[in-house]
């Protein structure tokens, strides 16, 4: 049982980010993982199989980041290994059409009656830009509605957040992102179908994470998505669902099955690709037609569709079709909700089957307003205090925790033991 009683040793991850800040930004490559909204440093990862990832000292942690989602059969699924080798063999890349692509792509296709052809690309923020772009070129219109705290890559025309309140013309959110680039943006709240409504006139879609992960989890009130599908058939505005996070994440047709809505354009990733650099974007077989090399609107990729990726997001595809798995995952994902809930700390928890949030206050949590307003110094030192007994949640309240179809008593009882210890000394 993973059970640390003294504060781990991370004296190696220690040295290793001290190297790291000599040649790597902050130390990183990409930022979260830098921990600063936790207020620790990081932990340099080693290896990892199952719910266990072990970091450079040794030691053990229950994981709950899941690399942000991909991870859903667990690390290192023996199948997505022996497939992978095989692949491996083959070559890494051919930038030539294979068979796997297909097969991928019928698989997916399979799972979402909306996607009738579909584009690869190598991460999800491709695939946004690439569904953008189609929108706006099917369209022949340039706004895009975009909600507050949504978050679709690292694209430059959706890093724009502004504040709170009704539809408020985008404003850049980072530095190097021109006021051009955000200009056709505009910022609505989540969950608020008035505001969107109002913001789709005459606008080319709308993008939204139809559960939303990156505000920590917010799902969809009842007859949002689907009062955002009546507005797009009245305004002729496309609804894009991004479900990078959701595909095949909250059930195996995504949000979109869960909820029984219709995207017109839909943006996949992370567990599509069993861990390897993926995105992908589809919707019906007229509007993916104005992508070259069929239509007008231009996007391409080195590595789209790799023949790494695609084996090995074949490989978890095929895992997950295993009976009941869905059901395993809401399960587990209930397990980890109640031991949050009986911990007895005054929290809410956000939870649509594999993924939650816990949010420190005893306020609904529906919106980015909502996210912000609650106690994130009290997460983070919850989330400390968690990686110093063995478990790892992710390192900021902004992100979903992801239970996998391997979390089981074993994970549930030392995440228990870890949660108790770490929010005493929250508390204290
Ligand atoms: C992670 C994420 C993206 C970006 O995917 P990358 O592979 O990191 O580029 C886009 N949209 C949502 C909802 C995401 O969670």
């Amino acid at each position: 049982m993973i059970r640390v009683t003294a504060p781990p040793v991370q004296t190696r991850s220690a040295e290793l980010y001290a190297r790291a800040r000599g040649v790597l930004v902050g130390g990183v490559n990409s930022p979260v993982r830098a921990m600063r909204a936790i207020g620790r440093d990081p932990l340099f990862i080693d290896r990892a199989e199952g719910t266990t990832v072990w970091d450079a000292d040794g030691n053990a942690y229950v994981d709950y980041l899941a690399s942000w989602g991909p991870a859903i059969t667990g690390h290192a699924d023996p199948v997505v290994i022996r497939d992978l080798g095989d692949a491996l063999a083959r070559g890494t890349s051919y930038g030539a059409p294979t068979e796997r692509e297909v097969r991928l792509a019928e698989v997916v296709i399979g799972a979402f009656p909306s996607i009738e052809r579909l584009r690869m690309t190598s991460s999800g923020s491709e695939a946004v830009m690439g569904a953008v772009r189609l929108a706006r070129a099917a369209t022949r219109r340039e706004a895009i509605v975009k909600t507050e705290g949504g978050y679709h890559g690292a694209v430059d025309g959706l890093l724009a957040q502004a504040g709170s309140g009704a539809t408020t013309l985008g404003v850049p959110t980072s530095p190097g992102v021109t006021a051009g680039a955000t200009a056709a943006t505009r910022l609505v709240p989540y969950n608020d179908l008035h505001a969107a409504e109002a913001a789709l006139e005459g606008a080319a879609a709308i993008i939204v994470e139809p559960v939303a992960g990156n505000m920590g989890v917010v799902p969809p009130a009842p007859g949002y998505l689907e009062g955002l599908r009546a507005a797009c058939d009245r305004t002729g505005a496309l609804l894009i669902l991004d479900e990078v996070i959701t595909g095949f994440r909250v059930a195996r047709g995504g949000a979109q099955a869960l909820y029984g809505v219709r995207a017109d354009l839909t943006c996949l990733g992370k567990v599509i690709g069993g861990g390897l650099p993926v995105g992908a974007f589809g919707g019906g077989a007229d509007i993916m037609g104005v992508l070259a090399p069929e239509g007008p609107c231009y996007q391409a990729g080195t590595l789209s569709g790799n023949p790494l990726a695609t084996t090995a997001g074949l490989a978890v595809l095929s895992r997950l079709a295993e009976p009941g798995t869905y059901e395993r995952l809401d399960e587990g994902g209930a397990r980890l909700e109640q031991i949050i809930l009986d911990s007895g700390a005054p929290v809410t928890v956000n939870r649509v089957g594999s993924m939650l949030t816990p949010f420190f206050t005893d306020a609904q949590v529906t919106d980015y307003a909502g996210a912000t307003a609650c106690d994130t110094g009290m997460y983070a030192a919850v989330a400390r205090g968690l990686l110093a007994r063995g478990v790892y949640p992710p390192p900021s309240q902004f992100e979903a925790w992801f239970v996998s179809t391997l979390h089981g008593d074993r994970e549930f009882a030392a995440t228990a033991a870890a949660l108790a210890g770490a929010l005493e000394e929250a508390v204290a």
